[in-house]
């Protein structure tokens, strides 16, 4: 007989969770917290959503996206989750960026670069600091018309130089482009500037078994292998969900899933408003990624020297096409030494981000994906012998995630890394008044997504649900019976 992974689980929770990226876990723990209860429903047999991690023989572990995020992680994570999460969060020093136009290393904060920006690029220090003034002042608020380019070609006139600069990273980091409003660009820029870039030291395992433990502490009922199939919905808001074949009831849903594949797939559009529905079906999803894991033999070590987050690329100049291209120019090495896991067998292991595009990987035979994914090793270890000499004979594991990959684990339309476009927010933060109870805490809209954003949204989500719940007519906690 099957797994029952239901088994215990009650008839009706106040709130259910669905999906467990960081945002539906932060949910969670709040919620519970607070006195709820609450199911967290998950898909995959592990917990994490993106922020995961996987171990191949010979004592290798892999993270996926635990490559640098702001320093407002410490205080997130110390206000929401535990103190021992806050404290393992350590500084990254040496953030490197090598192309045709310059080649340097950063600690990746205001400080440094006001350094950069006036001594290696020659720009007045009046412009640097207006520039990060502006940068640090916007809000959601602000008007969303100015875009990035014309941001920076407000203060850096003809600097493609400084474009890349100040771009290339963070795109990398949320897939942002120069055509997208400059507030996406400007908060997330801001919050890299205001210390540098920080990870958790222990690696993404640990990092999930100590939320996980917390939860349940906080007495979340916790499922994995539980694919949420439908959220029923009434005309008075959330009624229940489908799940591995039973129907639980709830007054609130936390949809953790896709933005598009909430509304579409787990509700159906007859449920909204006509207006509503035309405007997510205009909401654009995110890029998706490829990856190259690969592991250093036992006995090898690289210098630190070789930097923590390298930002490389072959081309002449930054654009935005080009770092989705298949014809990958630029890719992000990250490099994990032994002290990622301090606890752990000593290893090295260097994983190569790329964002890319969903459909260069899609609707291919076997031998031609599979060729597909060769070439993309080879031509990685191509651009990593510069960094690493010698690196084929040095590294003893090199495998390939594509965009296929991060849909086949997370459900992703399209293996989206960051959800949706910026267009997503709005509609994400619409979801209540169009279905009383209904909420939906992930990657959306840029700002509200990468580890940071994503935890973010979860806190701002979860007060949302807790105000609800204490405000509709039956207050009291739906019987568990
Ligand atoms: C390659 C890569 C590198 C990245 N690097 C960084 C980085 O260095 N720094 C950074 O800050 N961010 C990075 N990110 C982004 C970051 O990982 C994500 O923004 C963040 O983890 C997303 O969290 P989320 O809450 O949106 O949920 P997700 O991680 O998207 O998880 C959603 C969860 O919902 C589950 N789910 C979906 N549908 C259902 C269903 N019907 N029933 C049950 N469960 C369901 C999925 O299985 C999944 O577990 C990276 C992402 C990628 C892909």
């Amino acid at each position: 007989m099957p797994k029952d992974y239901l088994k215990g689980v009650a008839d009706a929770y106040d709130v259910v969770v669905v999906g467990s990226g960081l945002g539906g876990l932060t949910a969670a723990n709040i919620l519970a917290r607070e006195g709820l209860s609450v199911l967290l429903l998950e898909q995959h047999y592990k917990l994490g959503g993106m922020a995961t991690w996987f171990k191949r023989p010979g004592g290798h572990i892999f993270d996926i996206s635990l490559h640098g995020f702001p320093y407002g992680m410490v205080k997130s994570c110390r206000r929401y989750w535990t103190p021992e999460i806050a404290d393992s969060i350590v500084q990254l020093h040496g953030v490197r960026f090598d192309n045709p136009m310059f080649s340097l290393t950063t600690t990746f904060n205001r400080n440094d670069f006001t350094k950069l920006l006036t001594t290696d690029f020659g720009i007045e220090k009046q412009t640097v600091d207006q520039f990060f003034d502006t940068a640090r002042n916007m809000n959601f608020y602000d008007d969303q018309s100015l875009t990035t380019r014309e941001l920076f070609d407000r203060f850096f006139p003809g600097r493609e130089d400084v474009v890349r600069l100040l771009m290339e990273p963070i795109t990398y980091a949320n897939g942002s482009t120069l055509e997208d409003p400059a507030l996406t660009y400007g908060i997330v820029f801001s919050n890299f500037m205001s210390k540098g870039v920080f990870v958790f030291q222990g690696g993404t395992d640990k990092l999930i078994k100590a939320m996980e433990k917390e939860m349940k502490g906080n007495g979340v009922d916790i499922r994995i292998n539980c694919d949420v199939k439908k959220i029923n919905v009434s005309k008075d808001g959330i009624q229940s969900i489908d799940v591995n074949g039973r129907t639980i009831r709830t007054k609130a849903v936390v949809s953790n899933a896709n933005l598009r594949a909430t509304i579409f797939n787990l509700i159906g559009k007859d449920c909204f408003d006509a207006d509503f529905v035309e405007e997510a079906e205009a909401v654009r999803l995110n890029n998706s990624s490829t990856q190259v894991y690969m592991a250093l033999h036992p006995e090898d070590s690289i210098p630190r020297e070789t930097g923590d987050l390298l930002f490389c690329s072959t081309a002449d100049r930054f654009q935005t096409d080009l770092l989705l291209s298949r014809d990958i120019t630029s890719r992000t090495f990250s490099f994990y030494y032994p002290d990622t896991r301090p606890d752990k067998k000593e290893r090295t292991f260097i994983v190569s981000s790329t964002n890319a595009n969903f459909e260069d990987w899609t609707g291919m035979d076997k031998a031609a994906y599979d060729a597909s994914k060769e070439d993309l090793i080879q031509t990685t270890l191509d651009s990593l012998e510069k960094y690493v000499p010698n690196c084929r004979e040095r590294i003893t594991h090199a495998e390939v995630a594509t965009p296929i990959t991060f849909r086949h684990y997370t459900q992703h339309i399209n293996g989206a890394s960051f959800g949706t476009k910026f267009e997503g927010l709005g509609v994400s933060r619409a979801l209540p008044q169009q279905i009383p109870g209904l909420y939906h805490a992930g990657s959306c809209g840029i700002i509200m997504s990468g580890w940071l954003g994503t935890i973010n949204y979860g806190v701002i989500v979860a007060n949302d649900v807790i105000n609800h719940l204490s405000s509709v007519a039956n207050t009291s906690p739906i019987a568990t019976e």
